[in-house]
């Protein structure tokens, strides 16, 4: 009886896959899930401004699904899932033996509070704790509660990232900063953060997102 109840229990907590339900593991993402996933080619996949981008993976089906289930179905344990295929992806480069401190990509106060949390806050802590790097979330702050940009043109989408952001620079002392971000469009968030951290004379800056949606060989 003991036993049963025992079995019970672990049925009840135990973790289910957010992909394929599966409980087998014990886990949000079954290594069955996670296997399913392809990086891209261990190189910079473009530059915006000058700036290199390094991308891990194609936005598409199970990176898809882990990058929404955090950003709005409030699936915060995929953070860490998130955290370390970037950081299994990161660490084939060359570029990972220098030092950065991490910046994530900020998000309008208000936004944050309607959901609580920043996404990329999250990941950039696990992926701290996995490459050891800091954190920065004083240097960069967004300014203007900009639309959501995935219905707008590629010109509209930089009208409306315009301004979007301020910098404190007297939180700067040097450091190389990896910008990091969960999607590339078109690039125009990270083009505008950019030209901003230029505006004051901050240009040692690396980028990574997680996934992208364009992508050519
Ligand atoms: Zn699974």
């Amino acid at each position: 009886m003991i036993n049963f109840f025992l079995q019970l229990l672990d049925l009840i907590y135990k973790k289910r896959c957010y992909f394929c339900g599966s409980t087998k593991f014990n886990s949000k993402m079954c290594p069955r899930c996670a296997e399913k996933i392809d990086f891209l080619p261990f190189r910079v996949l473009k530059y915006i401004e000058k700036i290199p981008v390094y991308s891990a993976m194609i936005y598409e089906n199970e990176i898809k699904r882990l990058i929404h289930g955090l950003k709005y179905h409030n699936q915060k344990e995929l953070a860490i899932f998130q955290a370390r295929f970037m950081y299994d992806y990161w660490k084939n480069l060359d570029v990972s033996n220098q030092e950065f401190v991490i910046v994530p990509v900020p998000l309008f106060k208000k936004r944050e509070k309607k959901r609580h949390y920043n996404h990329m806050s999250l990941v950039a802590k696990e992926f701290s704790k996995l490459s050891g790097y800091k954190i920065k979330e004083d240097l960069i702050f967004r300014i203007k509660d900009t639309k959501p940009q995935y219905n707008l043109s590629m010109k509209a989408r930089a009208k409306n990232m315009q301004n979007a952001f301020i910098v404190e620079k007297k939180n700067y002392s040097n450091e190389k900063l990896l910008i990091i971000d969960d999607i590339l469009t078109t690039g125009s968030t990270i083009s505008e953060m950019i030209k901003t951290l230029n505006s004051s004379e901050i240009n040692d800056i690396t980028v990574f997102v997680t996934s992208c949606t364009d992508f050519h060989l």
